[in-house]
C-alpha cells in the first residue's frame, strides 16, 4: 500500500531517534507520536492545544508559538505539517515532509464539572485536570477564586456569572456558548458550584450538548448539603435518627416556593436539606409545621459553607426562618432540617476556624 504520511498506517516502523524534526501546527498526538519515534521536536503553532503546552512545560520539545518561518528548516531533516505552503517551502530546500491527516484537525468537547462547595481541596482528582486542560472555562458566581487559580494562564475564562434571581447571562445564551466553543474545537469546562446535576442545571446543558451531537463528560462534585454536613459533623442518615436525605430547592421558576408535597416531606421523617431557602424560608418552615412536623424539630443554616466567611445558625423548624432573618444572612444558604441536626458540633468547628485563621 503506497503512503506518503508517516501517520499513515504503515508496514514498517521508522526510527527518528535524535533526528531534529520540526512539525507546524498539529496537536499533542502529533507531537506525542514524533517524540515516541525518538524525534528532537521543534513545534511552531500559534494556537497549540493543552497537551502540547504541557509537552513544553515539560521540557519535551520545544514550543514557539508564532506562525512558521523557513528558517525554522535550518538544521531539521524532516517537517511535519498540513499540505500547503509548507510542504513546497520544504521541499524546495530539501527537507523530507510528513503530512499530517485532516483528522488531525481537533473535535472540541464539553465537560460539566462540579466544583463543590468553594473550598479548592474538595475537588475532585478528576476536576481539576478537566480544568488545568481547558481552553475555555465558564464559571458561575459561586466558583471561589482558589479554584479559578487551577485555570492554565493562556485558557479563556468567561464569567456566566448567574446567582439566584440576578441572571448575568441567560441559560440559552450559556447552552450556545458551549456549543460554539466546542465546535471550534476547544476543550471547554462548564464549572458549576456543587453537582452539576444537583440544582444546577447541568441536566439542560448536557441535553444541548447532547443534541449539538458535541461529546461531553460529567465530573461530579461535592454538593452543598454533603459540605455543610460534614462541617457540622451531622450525619445526613443515621440508625433510628434518618433513614432518608431529601434535597429540596425552595425556589421556583417563578421565584415563589415549589408546591412540594409537604406532608409526604414531613411523614418521611428523613433529613432536609434545603437548596436557595433564605427568601423563601418563613413559609417553608410553616409549611411543614402545617404538615405536621414538630415545632422542635433541629434546624441549622450554612451561608458559604467551606469558606473562609462560614456562618452558621443554629436553631429549631419554629424558630430558624426568625434566626436566619436577625443574622441577615443572604449568601449562599443551605439549611438541614431534621433530628440529625441535633448532633451538629457548632462550636467545635468554629474553633477549627479559629486556628487556620
Ligand atoms: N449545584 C449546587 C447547587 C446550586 S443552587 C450544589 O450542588 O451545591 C445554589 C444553592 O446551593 C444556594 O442557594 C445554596 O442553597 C446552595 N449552596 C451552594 N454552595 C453553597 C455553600 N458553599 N454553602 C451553603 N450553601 C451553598
Amino acid at each position: 500500500m503506497p503512503t506518503n504520511s508517516l501517520l499513515d498506517p504503515a508496514p514498517f516502523t521508522l526510527s527518528l531517534h535524535g533526528l531534529r524534526v520540526l512539525l507546524v501546527g498539529g496537536d499533542m498526538a502529533a507531537a506525542d507520536f514524533l517524540l515516541h519515534q525518538g524525534a528532537l521536536l521543534h513545534v511552531v503553532n500559534p494556537v497549540p492545544d493543552a497537551g502540547t503546552l504541557a509537552l513544553a512545560a515539560e521540557n519535551r520539545l520545544r514550543l514557539d508559538r508564532r506562525t512558521f518561518d523557513p528558517a525554522d528548516f535550518d538544521g531539521v531533516r524532516l517537517c511535519v505539517a498540513a499540505p500547503g505552503p509548507v510542504h513546497a517551502a520544504a521541499a524546495a530546500r530539501g527537507v523530507m515532509v510528513g503530512a499530517l491527516p485532516a483528522a488531525q484537525l481537533r473535535t472540541g468537547r464539553a465537560v460539566l464539572v462540579g466544583a463543590g462547595p468553594g473550598d479548592a481541596g474538595l475537588l475532585t482528582v478528576r476536576a481539576v485536570e478537566a480544568i488545568r486542560d481547558a481552553d475555555v472555562v465558564m464559571y458561575d458566581k459561586l466558583i471561589g477564586p482558589e479554584v479559578l487559580a487551577l485555570i492554565r494562564p493562556g485558557a479563556r475564562r468567561i464569567d456566566v456569572g448567574k446567582r439566584c434571581g440576578r441572571h448575568a447571562m441567560a441559560q440559552s445564551a450559556i447552552n450556545a456558548l458551549i456549543v460554539r466553543h466546542a465546535q471550534a474545537g476547544r476543550h471547554v469546562v462548564r464549572l458549576k458550584g456543587g453537582d452539576p446535576f444537583v440544582f444546577g442545571r447541568g441536566g439542560e446543558e448536557l441535553e444541548n450538548l447532547r443534541a449539538a451531537g458535541v461529546p461531553t463528560e460529567v465530573v461530579p462534585g461535592i454538593t452543598a448539603a454533603l459540605a455543610a454536613a460534614a462541617r457540622l459533623g451531622i450525619p445526613l442518615t443515621h440508625r433510628g435518627a434518618s433513614r432518608s436525605l431529601h434535597l429540596i430547592t425552595a425556589h421556583g421558576s417563578d421565584d415563589r416556593l415549589p408546591e412540594h408535597d409537604w406532608t409526604a416531606l414531613a411523614r418521611a421523617g428523613g433529613t432536609l436539606a434545603v437548596y436557595m431557602g433564605v427568601r423563601t424560608l418563613p413559609l417553608l418552615a410553616a409549611r411543614l409545621l402545617a404538615a405536621g412536623m414538630a415545632p422542635d424539630t433541629p434546624a441549622i443554616a450554612v451561608e458559604n459553607a467551606t469558606l473562609a466567611q462560614e456562618r452558621r445558625m443554629p436553631g429549631t423548624l419554629a424558630g430558624i426562618a426568625d434566626a436566619v432573618a436577625a443574622a441577615g444572612l443572604d449568601g449562599p444558604t443551605l439549611v438541614l432540617i431534621g433530628a440529625v441536626v441535633a448532633m451538629a458540633d457548632v462550636a467545635a468547628a468554629v474553633v477549627e476556624d479559629d486556628l487556620a485563621a
